[in-house]
């Protein structure tokens, strides 16, 4: 039995709630870790009760939708609401975070991040990083554990295997080719 890495769990679990996002322009997810232990979660979305993006299109201005909270400040202000202390955690990102949420880490007294994508990666949010010791670690997600468009990928492949059928590949091959894709994909169906 091979486990699963710690930073790949928590990557994992920041992808997960990336695909809560509300937001249409980018959907990022945050966790925030302590001694091993998720103590909060967020992803960018509207206020609570508020209308969301994918319902009624971004609120743009100067470029930046601003009706989401970034998911790194809800992870930040899950964490105020129940008065769970965030000095000396670990907060694991889907992308670099934005020069705002880097301050508010930094001020939360987060020590490491971890990000899986780079993001605009602002060069004063790395200034920032290390004049208050933070690390900052690029840690990518082995996309095994989380099926990123999986929907996609499988109608691709029948999509595939229904150009095969009309090309000269015998029936055999092409049954064998069918079953060999229903057991890759069925599992997450
Ligand atoms: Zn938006
Ligand atoms: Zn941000």
């Amino acid at each position: 039995m091979k486990r699963i890495a710690w930073d790949q769990y928590f990557m994992a679990q920041s992808h997960l709630l990336a695909f809560r996002s509300t937001c249409t322009r980018l959907a990022v997810g945050a966790t925030i870790v302590r001694d091993k232990r998720i103590i909060a979660g967020g992803y960018n979305g509207s206020i609570s009760g508020g209308v969301h993006c994918a319902d009624e299109g971004c609120y743009v201005i100067d470029g930046h939708c601003v009706r989401t909270i970034h998911a790194e400040m809800n992870a930040l202000l899950q964490c105020a609401k129940f008065g769970v202390k965030t000095e000396g955690a670990e907060i694991y990102v889907t992308h670099f975070p934005c020069l705002h949420c880097c301050k508010a880490i930094i001020q939360a007294g987060i020590k490491t991040v971890y990000y899986a994508n780079s993001y605009k990666n602002h060069p004063y949010a790395l200034e920032l990083f290390s004049q208050a010791n933070v690390k900052v670690e690029e840690v990518m997600l082995d996309e095994s554990l989380i099926e990123i468009n999986s929907k996609e990928k499988s109608e691709f492949v029948s999509h595939l295997l229904s150009m095969l059928e009309e090309k000269e590949v015998s029936r055999e091959e092409l049954v064998s080719l069918q079953e060999q894709a229903s057991s890759l994909f069925s599992i997450r169906k």
